[in-house]
């Protein structure tokens, strides 16, 4: 049997910290637990977690002064915790090297999934190397070697840049991206870093992979962010065979 991950929490509000490693424990996470900034960054050098939890408000030092300092020296996978209308500090998180973030209030499910895709990805950067050539969810189908995107098997024709977008959003699916990841990886550093021009095109694929392009299942906007591409479909559409 494979070792359990190691899970390091810091989260100073008691209630949310054993919320989150009960979570974990049942799921078969070993947990640290850390309540301060200061805490946190000697248990860290002594357990060497897996993956790393971090809530930005702590009373001793600001959360995000300690993923600086963990980046220095550790590649370990940081989700932070934030709150809902810190768009901001969501971005300058992710920029200064957080795999991902979760909003509170988050129920089980999402804490979950949100450490498996930061896990994942982490390990593929380790690897260096794709999972597959191809990314399924729902009815669409994005085959990268290809380039052929199909929804419910019809195929559907995108733009070079189009492609380009929704392909990179595929290859981190569950995982959000910054409007400004998304800009250099598609025009390149020295793009204008216009997000409007991304939201156009965005606004396209929409119209040519969603249902209900205003009320999109697979691009979904993190707003003042950037895009996640879902790893599963939330509502599945009715679809279901009555018998
Ligand atoms: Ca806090």
């Amino acid at each position: 049997m494979a070792s359990k991950r190691v899970v390091m929490v810091v989260e100073d509000d008691a209630s949310v910290r054993s919320y989150i490693s009960t979570i974990l424990m049942t799921n078969g996470y070993s947990v640290v637990t850390a309540e301060d900034g200061r805490s946190a960054l000697s248990l860290i050098s002594s357990y060497n977690p897996d993956l790393i939890l971090l809530d930005l408000g702590l009373p001793d030092m600001d959360g995000m002064e300690v993923l600086r300092q963990v980046r220095q020296w550790s590649a370990t996978p940081i989700l932070v915790i934030s709150a809902r209308t810190q768009e901001r500090e969501k971005v300058e998180a992710l920029d200064a090297g957080a795999g991902d973030y979760i909003v509170k209030p988050f129920g089980t499910e999402e804490l979950l999934a949100r450490i498996r895709v930061t896990l994942r990805y982490t390990e593929r950067m380790i690897q260096g190397a794709m999972v597959s050539d191809v990314y399924a969810v729902g009815g669409l189908r994005v085959d990268f070697g290809k380039r052929v995107v199909t929804v419910d098997d019809k195929d559907i024709h995108l733009t070079q840049i189009e492609f380009k977008i929704l392909a990179l959003l595929c290859k981190d699916a569950g995982r959000v991206l910054t409007y400004e990841y998304i800009c250099r990886n598609v025009w390149g550093p020295y793009s204008s870093r216009d997000n409007q021009i991304l939201r156009v095109n965005v606004a396209n694929i929409r119209h040519k992979i969603e249902k209900n392009p205003a009320q999109p299942q697979y691009i979904l906007t993190e707003v003042g962010v950037g895009y996640r591409l879902v790893e599963e479909l939330k509502d599945p559409p009715e679809q279901e065979e009555t018998t």
